[in-house]
């Protein structure tokens, strides 16, 4: 898990800009030392890790410089230990094939890196509406609980369910149900604040976790939210209305499993009720 972390690290302008630094430094220590201790020793294998480091961490591009200056280094450095009355060509032959190995090498990399970037987005992800995926959903909702208990801070979690949902799929078909679930995203994505977190459990199910509101300052927010989901649908004569069910806490001291599944329990009150309503109940 921690290395699968390390390896999708995703470094920012700064700490980029610091392992360029690093990795020019470890590639000209590496020159150094292959001409100081001459050919008996292989220390330049090491630039190995410059390259490759540059390639993964800070992009492809960098890679390749890096891949030239090791190239040219070692280049130079097997230039002064072979003497001037050495024949260039075997040595010329030999920085074409490094510089052709550490190419083919970044390229790789490169490739490889956004496969397990895409595969891991996807893994978090919900592929129709790009919001996170009930996995994601949890775990960002347990590290908002986290923090928010630590700060002693109030935290509201919702529960949506679409009401007759099936109807469209019915009547207008799938691909219109699609865009319909898509449609509901965009709204939630428009109205939520940056911290708040948002997911689609599956089907027609969302959620969101909005920390640091109190029952009295999450009601307006949630009627606002869906009302503006009321007109989206209107808009396309979709016959689509909301159960919600909404558990606010004072302080957030439940773990957020359980305020989840009250806020999905008071969505089943709704639905038990006649649905197209919000159900909150303050803790
Ligand atoms: P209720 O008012 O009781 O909530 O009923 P409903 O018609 O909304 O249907 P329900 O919530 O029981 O079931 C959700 C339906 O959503 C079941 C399934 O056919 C449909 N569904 C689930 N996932 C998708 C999807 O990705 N796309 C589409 N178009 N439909 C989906
Ligand atoms: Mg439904």
């Amino acid at each position: 898990m921690q290395i699968r972390k390390a390896l999708l690290w995703q470094p920012g302008a700064s700490a980029r800009k610091c392992i360029v630094a690093a990795m020019l430094a470890l590639a000209l220590g590496v020159g150094y030392l292959h001409t100081l201790t001459g050919l008996a020793y292989e220390f330049h294998v090491l630039f190995v890790f410059p390259v490759l480091i540059t390639a993964w961490f800070v992009g492809a591009r960098a890679g390749y410089g890096l891949a030239l200056l090791a190239a040219a280094e070692w280049f130079v450095a097997d230039r002064l230990l072979a003497g001037e009355q050495a024949d260039p060509f075997p040595l010329l032959f030999n920085i074409g094939m490094r510089l052709a190995i550490f190419v083919g090498w970044v390229w790789l990399l490169d490739q490889m890196r956004r496969v397990l970037q895409r595969e891991s987005r996807l893994a978090r992800e919900d592929a129709l509406t790009q919001l996170p995926n009930r996995r994601e959903f949890h775990e960002r909702g347990r590290a908002a609980f986290a923090q928010a208990q630590r700060q002693g801070a109030p935290s509201t979690v919702v529960f949506f369910d679409l009401d007759k949902f099936k109807q469209v799929n019915d009547e207008l078909g799938h691909e219109m149900g699609d865009q319909l679930l898509v449609k509901v995203a965009g709204v939630m994505r428009l109205h939520m604040r940056a911290s708040d977190v948002a997911g689609r459990l599956g089907g027609d199910e969302f959620a969101l976790v909005l920390p640091n509101m109190d029952a009295a300052a999450a009601a307006p927010y949630i009627e606002e939210l869906r009302q503006r989901l009321l007109v989206a649908m209107g808009e396309h004569g979709w016959p689509v209305t909301f159960s919600i069910g909404v558990a606010s806490y004072g302080v957030t001291l439940i773990d957020f499993d359980a305020a989840l599944a009250q806020a999905d329990f008071l969505m089943y009150e709704v639905k038990n009720g006649g649905r197209d309503r919000i159900l909150q109940r303050a803790f």
